[in-house]
């Protein structure tokens, strides 16, 4: 049993500015990179013991990729070439502000200079029996289990003899049609057509529904309109059914019940509807703004702050371009991590600090198999082939680590060309308590 008691910190001692970040994610990763630790000491904290590349969590849950092909340890990204680093294994609960000082699961620990780089959570909006019924899709556990119930229910629509409960088996709901949304749907749709048939031939997947429900009245709005309207054509090509302006209102695990009163039997409801901050305690109502952020100015600096940073998704920096803060996705919160550890270096030398100027390179989805949207510089949009080829340079080119490289590269040239997802294996991490289905699916299946 793990005893908190008999665990502590132990950050040696230092003469030197200790920098302490909270997350190992696009921020607090390149905001290491690019610090130095002659000049500092830098210390991780992280719940979680590895960096991921969420972009292709989707990939996970569609039985697309492994988790070692989109996670990399952070202690082997960081290893004894970085001169004092300091990775724990932590989740931070708050900060004292007067005291300098970061309070984890296991002990405090005084900082020089503190950095907030935890990202976002699921956002519910304060439904408590969708929160309890749905998957979301933000972790490596949250996509196996998504996968696996996607799977057993796959099993189980081909051997019930009741065609009530096989519809809601057949029925999966997307909620909120975000490149996360979309590219999820669009990987069902081709595992429907491609590989599923060939699983369960007794099974009539013409039955199986992908709907993709949106609450505003186009798919990927954070994108262009025309990257929208040839995303939603693509969708509907491959037979994903697109609900716009359509909200849900409750979920019972059964039935979902949108406003209006429609309603669809789905076993499987998938929650990627938003995201608000995963904020730590010690900070006061009037600093946290829209979407949980914490709000910060052009060097960073948490409201009110000189030496409290927030950058990434939990960061809210607004400016005259962008007035709501910047888009949360990965660009802003590399630039962000690569822009303040110049200014912590400026900082020690007494030098006044840059503003940060975020460089808008695109945005990119993927439709299915070989088919994307890119929206880029210069107001070109690209849709097809071309904007496929893209998505697969950028994702490729990001990917942390060669072998991470590789292995994600080797899977999709093979998958090109069989259309095979050898990853369909049913390893459920957890299963909600109150999930009687498939606590008794693998319940019984353990005994037999
Ligand atoms: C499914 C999915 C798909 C996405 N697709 C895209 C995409 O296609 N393109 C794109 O640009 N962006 C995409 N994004 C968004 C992108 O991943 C984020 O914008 C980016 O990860 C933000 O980086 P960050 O460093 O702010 O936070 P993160 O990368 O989320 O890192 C936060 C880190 O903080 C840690 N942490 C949080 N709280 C604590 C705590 N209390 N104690 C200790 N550690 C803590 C977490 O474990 C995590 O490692 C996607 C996100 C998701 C979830």
């Amino acid at each position: 049993m793990l005893n908190f008691d008999k665990l502590t910190l132990n950050i040696p001692e230092t003469t030197k500015p200790r920098v302490v970040i909270i997350g190992g994610g696009f921020g607090g990763l390149n905001l290491v990179k690019k610090l130095n630790g002659k000049d500092f000491q830098i210390v991780m904290f992280d719940k979680q013991n590895y960096h991921g590349f969420w972009p292709l969590l989707y990939q996970v849950a569609t039985a697309g990729l492994e988790p070692d092909a989109i996670a990399e340890p952070l202690r082997k990204m960081f290893d004894e070439d970085y001169e004092d680093f300091h990775f724990r294994l932590v989740r931070v609960l708050g900060v004292d502000p007067v005291a300098k000082t970061v309070k984890t699961m296991i002990g405090d620990l005084p900082y020089d200079y503190l950095v907030i780089a935890t990202g976002t959570k699921a956002n519910f909006f304060g439904n408590d029996q969708v929160q309890k019924y749905s998957f979301s899709l933000k972790t490596i556990p949250e996509a196996l289990n998504l996968r696996s119930q996607l799977l057993q229910s796959f099993e189980q629509a081909s051997i019930t003899v009741d065609p009530l409960f096989r519809e809601s088996l057949l029925n999966i709901v997307i909620v909120g049609a975000g490149p996360t949304g979309v590219e999820m749907a669009g990987s069902l749709a081709e595992m429907r057509k491609h590989v599923l048939p060939g699983d369960y031939p007794g099974l009539d997947f013409s039955k199986m529904n992908i709907y993709l429900v949106e609450g505003l009245d186009r798919v990927l709005p954070p994108m262009s309109p025309e990257a929208s309207a040839k995303t939603q054509k693509y969708l509907e090509e491959l037979g994903v059914v697109v609900k716009l302006k359509t909200l849900v209102e409750s979920y019972d695990g059964e039935v979902v019940t949108f406003k209006g009163g429609e309603q669809i039997r789905s076993q499987t409801v998938v929650w990627a509807a938003g995201v608000t901050g995963a904020l730590i305690d010690g900070f006061s109502k009037e600093i946290i703004g829209r979407g949980g952020r914490l709000m910060v100015n052009e060097f960073n600096q948490v409201e009110g702050f000189a030496d409290i940073f927030a950058i990434g998704d939990i960061a809210l920096m607004r400016t005259e371009k962008y007035p709501n803060g910047h888009p949360g996705v990965a660009q802003p919160a590399i630039q962000q991590g690569q822009h303040l550890a110049k200014n912590l270096r400026r900082l020690i030398r007494r030098e006044p600090m840059t503003k940060f100027d975020y460089f808008d390179k695109g945005s990119l989805a993927i439709i299915g198999r070989v088919r994307a949207v890119a929206d880029l510089p210069g107001n070109i949009h690209l849709g097809g082939f071309i904007a496929w080829v893209a998505w697969l340079f950028v994702h490729i080119y990001y990917l942390i680590g060669f072998r991470s490289k590789l292995v994600v590269l080797s899977n999709w040239i093979y998958r090109l060309f069989t259309y095979e997802r050898g990853t369909r294996l049913i390893i459920r991490p957890f299963i909600r308590k109150d999930d009687k289905v498939a606590q008794d699916f693998v319940v019984k299946n353990e005994m037999s």
